[in-house]
């Protein structure tokens, strides 16, 4: 059989979390809580599979799970999605990334990606017929060269793909940003697929932007998010996309027929939980603890830290420590230091070596102290 992603292999994540508990190293590698979520929500889970919230919800979910997307999103942004046309419950966000893309990319359409950028766009663009187009994050400070990004623009393209705050490397758009993208589609037919799973996560003050701000951006977006990691639950891959009538009719023609809908308990559970905004408003001081912790820790290492504006993810050049590839030393790392982490070169389409790897610090102040003892030694 002649293979529709034949450069897929198993995924980084899964390859260092393998490698992590092989060697009992401390897992700073994927991305996932090592605390649990609130008991609360767990409770309203349960409790709606004991009302007997078990049969097949709507195809677009509950309503009023997308009543409370509607109205934090307009609390949040400003913006009103309607809740019965214009928001989907969806399967975890890499659903909700894959089904835009099937949805709105045409076989020979160009997608524009800035990389590095998370794993799934690649195989969603490829498997719809689209090509990538490739707009690199600049050094030292990932700093996005917007000239390149309008120069990138074709008769041919379709949409962008932008994710703020941005997996891997912690950075956030600013205003500034979102008025360049604003000024360089305003003339065109392209459409922005906005993967905004890490909302919550942005400190120091900052503020999260999201499409849904910018008005003439929200008209041309699809809005990717993801409950996994705002209520600390990756392993319930539950999501949404938000988008206008008219794109949310093409993304439900996917969603329909790609998983047709997604499981009740947890939408009955989620809409009684999202009542509450404490959660999601208290986030961004939670995760700036630990990140400000696991960066007072790294003092005390000869890495070099990077900007962590947003994200649950701290960036770490290692070149005054190591001049292995970035692959090699995440291994080495993990298997004579026992603390595992990602290598950044893989986020990126084609070898790209920048002596930089990514901790990931949404763990107990415990697993974070034990990962800087052992990293203490270097
Ligand atoms: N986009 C980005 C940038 C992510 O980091 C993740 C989580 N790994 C996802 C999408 C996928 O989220 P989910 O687990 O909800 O599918
Ligand atoms: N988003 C997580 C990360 O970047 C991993 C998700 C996955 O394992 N696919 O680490």
């Amino acid at each position: 059989l002649q293979s529709r992603l034949p450069k897929v292999g198993t995924t980084i994540f899964t390859v260092m979390s393998a490698l992590a508990t092989e060697r009992g190293a401390v897992n700073l590698g994927q991305g996932f809580p090592d605390f649990d979520c609130d008991p609360r929500i767990v409770d309203a889970v349960a409790q709606a599979m004991r009302e007997g919230a078990n049969q097949y919800p709507p195809m677009a979910g509950i309503l009023p799970l997308r009543q409370a997307i509607s109205s934090k999103v307009e609390a949040i942004y400003g913006h009103r999605y309607d809740a019965d046309t214009e928001i989907t419950v969806t399967a975890g966000a890499t659903q909700g990334l894959l089904t835009s893309i099937l949805a709105i990319v045409h076989p020979g359409d160009e997608v524009i990606v800035i990389e590095p950028n998370y794993d799934s766009y690649l195989p969603a663009i490829e498997l719809a017929g689209g090509i990538p187009v490739f707009v690199t994050l600049e050094a030292p400070d990932y700093a996005l060269p917007f000239d390149r990004l309008a120069a990138a623009i074709t008769p041919r393209t379709r949409a962008i793909m932008i994710n703020t705050p941005h997996n891997p490397t912690g950075t956030i758009w600013r205003e500034a940003d979102m008025r360049k993208l604003e000024a360089i589609v305003r003339d065109t037919q392209v459409l922005i697929v906005s993967d905004e799973v890490y909302e919550h996560m942005v400190y120091d003050g900052q503020r999260h932007e999201s499409v849904s701000r910018y008005p003439e951006l929200a008209a041309r977006s699809l809005v990717v998010s993801s409950f996994g990691k705002t209520y600390h639950v990756t392993g319930w891959k539950i999501g949404y996309v938000a988008a206008p009538r008219a794109l949310t009719a093409e993304f439900r023609k996917v969603h329909q027929f790609n998983v047709f809908t997604v499981n009740t308990p947890m939408q009955v559970g989620l809409a009684r939980f999202m009542a509450d905004p404490a959660p999601y408003l208290e986030l961004p001081a939670f995760y700036q603890r630990k990140r400000d912790h696991f960066r007072a820790g790294l003092e005390h290492t000869r890495f070099r830290m990077l900007p962590s504006d947003g994200t649950y993810f701290q960036c770490v050049d290692y070149s005054a420590i190591s001049d292995l590839p970035e692959a090699e030393f995440a291994k080495w790392l993990t298997t004579e230091i026992g603390v595992a982490a990602i290598p950044v070169s893989a986020f990126y389409h084609e070898p790209h070596e920048s002596g930089i790897v990514r901790f990931c610090f949404a763990k107990k102040e415990s697993t974070l102290d034990e990962a800087l003892g052992r990293l203490a030694k270097l």
